[in-house]
Parts: C-alpha cells; structure tokens; sequence
C-alpha cells in the first residue's frame, strides 16, 4: 500500500524513533551540518537533516552531502551565517559555504494552496510553481520516496518519521509517497531518482512504483534538456553504473536520454562497449580514482558516430575521410544537445575523443608522436581498447598503438617505420579528391 495524503488535512502524526533505536551516529555527519543544525536551533529555529544524507546514514552509507530543513525564512538564516549565500528564483535556499563544503538550508515548503487546481501546475500536471513555505507536515508530502522524507532532529538525536520510512529502510523497499502515477506526472526526473536510488542503494522497487515507471517514459520529453543533463551526470558519478544502466534500459528510460544510441542497443557491440566502460568507471571509483564524465559521454556517442561515418553520404566519396569523420561527430552531438544541455566545454572534449579514433588511423610522420602529446590522448586510447574487446575490427590498430604508447623511443620509430613500409606500393600515394577548402584540420565547437 502506498502512503495516501488524507484529503482533509496535512496533520498526521510522526513516530518519533529514539536514539537507542536507530543506526545514526553524530560521527559519520560532517561537522559543519552539525554546527549549522545547532546554531539553528540555540537561535529558536527547529532545523533537522533530511533527505539523502539520513537515509545514506540509516542504510550505512556515506552520504555525498549533507541537507537542512529549517522553520527559519532564509533571510533569517542569512542573519545567522556570514558565510551564507541565497540562491534561487523559484524557490529561495540558503547555501552555508565552508571552504568547499556547501550545506544547502531549506524552509519547509508546502504545495500550492491550489496545487490540485490549475494554480502551480501546468496542463500536463507537472509541477510549475512550488514556492510556498509551510510546516514540517506539509513539507513531508513534497517528497517523492519514503525513504527520502525521514528527519534528523540534533535536539534529541532522533529520526522524525512521517511516512514510515524507517520500514522502508529496514525492508530495503522504495515506495513512493502519494499515488507513483501523480508524483511522476508532477515531476517526471522522478522517475531517474527511482531508478538511480533503487540502482545505487540496491532497494526494492515498490510494485506499484513499478507499474508507473513502465508506462512513463514517455514524461521524460517534457523535462529541459538541462535538467536531464544533470541527472545524467549523477548517474555517471555515482557507482554501481552498471546495474543503473540496467534498470535505464529495463524502464526504456535510456531511449529517452540517448535516442541515437538506443538505436544501435541491439549489436551485440554497442552493449559490449557501454558496459565494459561501466565497469571499469565503477571499478575506477572502487578504487578512490577521479571519474570524469566525458569520457563516457565519449563512450555512448561512439556507436552513432561510428555509424553514420560508414553510412554512404550524398557526395561522400568526394570528401577526405577526416571531413566525413568531423561531419559525423557534429551531427551526433548536435542531435543529443537536444536531449541533454551538454555544455560546451565538455562537448569539445567528447569531440577530441572520437575525432582522435580517427586520427589513431593515421600512422605516418609524426602524426603519432604528436598524438601523445593529445590533452585528450589517454581517453582516446582508453576507447580504442574498449573498441577492440567490443568486437569492431580495430585489433591490429589497437594492438600497435599499445606497443607504440609502451615502447621506447626506438621501438616507437620502428614501429612506424614498419607500418609505413608495409602500405601497399601499388596503391597510389594520395588519392585525388576533390576538397572543398576547409580552414581547420580539427573540429570547431558545436554550436548549441
Ligand atoms: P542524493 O543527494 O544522494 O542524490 P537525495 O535524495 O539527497 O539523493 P537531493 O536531490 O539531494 O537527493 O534532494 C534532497 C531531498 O529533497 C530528497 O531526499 C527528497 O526528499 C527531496 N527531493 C529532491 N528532489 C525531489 C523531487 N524531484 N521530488 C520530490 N522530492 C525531491
Ligand atoms: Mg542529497
């Protein structure tokens, strides 16, 4: 049974979980919530850590970061912190800066007063307006999971339960508050958060949560493309990437983030990739090593690229295969800039990283020396081996840019000098194209 809002009223009456009773400790939460959450409440206020952090703490994770509900307004926490930063249009937060840690203090919010009519959503029941403070009884019902909407009281070491979370939490279960097809109309990146938590937390999933996230999917269009993109990014910096990926594709969600990619799911190839670069991203963080997104952006955009570079083009024999390769590479991405708000920085990265699987072809002169020195090289190469084990017909190119990264200067001149000499004498040295001036050999930005 899912958690029903009574019509009538907001007031429902928490069970107040002892410290005796539950697993958190003052220990594993950062000095600086703690400082915030006093400071708080010696000035009157009652303020509580809510959300992720104290369902990561109750599941014996450590929680990323750590967030505040308060009564305070935020011009009233800004009183009480120098540090304080307001930020915000929709709906004011106070961000309470130490160094780099930021605690994120917000006021209990409540839907609406109309929130069922028309006021603060729009005709497709989504959420547009969601900037009204309220109580701590009304702020528990605009969270989406049970396990999301347990309250950390620092005044008696407690847990606030509203919505019998703490049941959840022990049965390892995600279940939505509210009916799931509601909540997901209202904000569709609810359905990535079930996926991702279910996926990084190992939770069950609600069955009646799952039945709407299989027919829901299709919400994912109405959301910005930045928004999507930074939820996407969550899932690339948070293991197990693997199983989220998984359930991504069981819910047909991934279709909606990269609708290129999810063309090319069914070779055997492009899931070999994908998941192989999972698996070492997760294994990477396993072992304390930085993640950066691009390279699995890199990773997801390959296939498409690959794709269409060998798919015939109108008037494509009369264009230099690097032209081809570069043409390729910006429509792909111009296509999912649609989807998710890539921003521009990264995008030029992702460019260099596949346009090098073009340039790894290019074995004369100094060509490979110079590769080395690519701010890009080592992602590329890392996609290059990824496309070798996947099955694409790479190996001799992987296995002589392995020798050539790994050899000596010596070896790495001879190598060259053997892969020279062994270009076919009977083939003509150039072959003449007919080029259309292009000024530059390396890709420009895509324009968003
Ligand atoms: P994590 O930080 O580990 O990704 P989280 O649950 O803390 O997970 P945040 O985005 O930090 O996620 O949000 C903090 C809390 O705010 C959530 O636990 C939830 O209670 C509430 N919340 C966030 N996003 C939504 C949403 N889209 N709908 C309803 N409640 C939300
Ligand atoms: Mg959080």
């Amino acid at each position: 049974m899912s958690t029903k809002k009574p019509a009538e009223t907001n007031t429902i009456l928490p069970t107040i979980i002892p410290r005796a009773e539950h697993t958190i400790s003052r220990n594993n939460i950062s000095h600086n919530a703690l400082k915030v959450l006093y400071r708080l409440n010696s000035s009157g206020y009652s303020a509580y850590l809510v959300g992720g952090c104290v369902r990561d703490l109750l599941l014996g994770y450590h929680p990323k970061d750590f967030d505040i509900a308060t009564d305070a307004l935020p011009e009233e926490v800004r009183k009480l912190f120098r540090n304080c930063r307001l930020i915000g249009k929709r709906f004011r937060l106070a961000h309470i800066l130490f160094g780099k840690e930021i605690i994120e203090v917000a006021t209990f919010r409540t839907h609406h007063k109309d929130s069922h009519e028309q006021h603060g959503h729009s005709h497709k029941g989504m959420i547009i307006r969601d900037n009204v403070y309220g109580s701590i009884e009304d702020d528990v019902w605009r969270r989406d999971f049970t396990v999301n909407a347990l309250y950390y009281n620092v005044a008696d070491y407690s847990v606030v339960d509203y919505m019998k979370g703490m049941d959840d939490i022990k049965g390892n279960m995600l279940r939505m508050i509210g009916d799931p097809t509601q909540r997901f109309h209202e904000d569709p990146v609810r359905l990535l958060r079930a996926v991702r938590f279910v996926g990084k937390l190992n939770l069950e999933i609600h069955p009646e949560v799952e039945d709407a996230l299989v027919n829901l999917n299709y919400l994912l269009s109405h959301v910005s493309p930045a928004r999507l993109f930074q939820e996407v990014l969550k899932f690339f910096q948070e293991g197990p990437r693997i199983s989220t990926f998984k359930l991504l594709l069981k819910y047909q969600l991934f279709d909606q983030l990269f609708p290129q990619t999810a063309v090319f799911l069914k070779q055997p190839e492009t899931i070999h990739l994908i998941e192989k670069a999972l698996e070492n991203t997760d294994q990477r963080s396993k072992e304390g090593k930085s993640i950066s997104p691009t390279f699995l952006f890199s990773v997801f955009m390959w296939r498409p690229i690959f794709q269409l570079t060998n798919k015939p083009q109108p008037h494509s024999d009369e264009l230099p295969p690097h032209v081809i390769f570069e043409k390729s590479i910006r429509h792909v991405l111009s296509q999912q800039v649609d989807r998710l708000t890539i921003p521009k920085r990264l995008l030029i990265s992702i460019q260099d990283i596949c346009f090098l699987q073009y340039r790894f072809t290019c074995r004369y002169g100094t060509a490979p020396f110079r590769l080395l020195e690519h701010p890009r090289f080592r992602a590329a190469y890392d996609l290059l081996l990824l496309r070798a084990d996947a099955g694409e017909p790479v190996q001799e190119l992987r296995d002589w840019w392995i020798k050539f990264y790994d050899g000596t200067q010596e070896d790495r001149e001879a190598l060259l000098k053997e892969v020279n000499s062994q270009a076919d004498p009977t083939k003509k040295k150039k072959r003449h194209v007919r080029r259309r001036r292009t000024k530059k050999t390396t890709p420009r930005p895509i324009q968003e």
